[in-house]
């Protein structure tokens, strides 16, 4: 079982220039889907981990998978102004201006040992935001995790303070 095999490559999607990896191949299908989420939790070799972080959108789909193996907390960070109680934000750059991301304030607290999850990690610009709020919260990152890394963009270079893992690497 080949977990690369059920990423599809689409060209010139959301914009023309960019070939943007599908995982929805993945999503469904049971078996692949199995031995990725194994694949992420083995990296993290039994550590306690009382938090999943999980960015919209398809940081939600693994994150909540880990957070119930590991039976931990799963926290979803969300597009400003989709979550309904207090929240805490942090920007990051994208190719013209900047965008942002919140966590709800309750959501970690000082100390908690929290995983961050997303599907991909392309320039860490969502990376950094996510590490930012946890870093916020005085939360304790034990692991940055992704099913892909998308190495020749460099983005392990704005978090490469954390231990960084991918499933897949291209
Ligand atoms: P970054 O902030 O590292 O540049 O981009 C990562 C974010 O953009 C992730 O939340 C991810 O979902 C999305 N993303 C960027 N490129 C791709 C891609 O090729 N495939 C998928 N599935 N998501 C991508």
């Amino acid at each position: 079982m080949q977990i690369k095999n059920y990423i599809r490559d689409i060209q010139d999607f959301p914009k023309e220039g960019i070939l943007f990896k599908d995982i929805t191949p993945l999503l469904n299908d049971p078996i692949a889907r199995e031995e990725s989420l194994k694949i992420l939790l083995d990296s993290l070799k039994g550590q306690k981990i009382d938090k999943v972080v999980g960015a919209e959108s398809r940081g939600f789909f693994f994150g909540m998978l880990l957070a119930d193996k590991l039976n931990a907390g799963f926290v979803p960070v969300r597009k400003p102004k989709k979550l309904p109680f207090k929240t805490i934000s942090a920007s990051y750059d994208l190719e013209y201006g900047t965008d942002s991301l919140e966590m709800h304030i309750d959501a970690i607290k000082k100390g908690d040992r929290v995983l961050i999850h997303d599907d991909v990690l392309a320039t860490g610009g969502t990376a950094k935001a996510l590490c930012d709020l946890v870093n916020e919260l005085g939360g304790e990152i034990v692991q940055c995790n992704f099913l892909m890394e998308l190495s020749f963009l460099n983005g392990r270079e704005k978090i490469n303070e954390n231990p960084i893992f991918a499933a897949i690497t291209y």
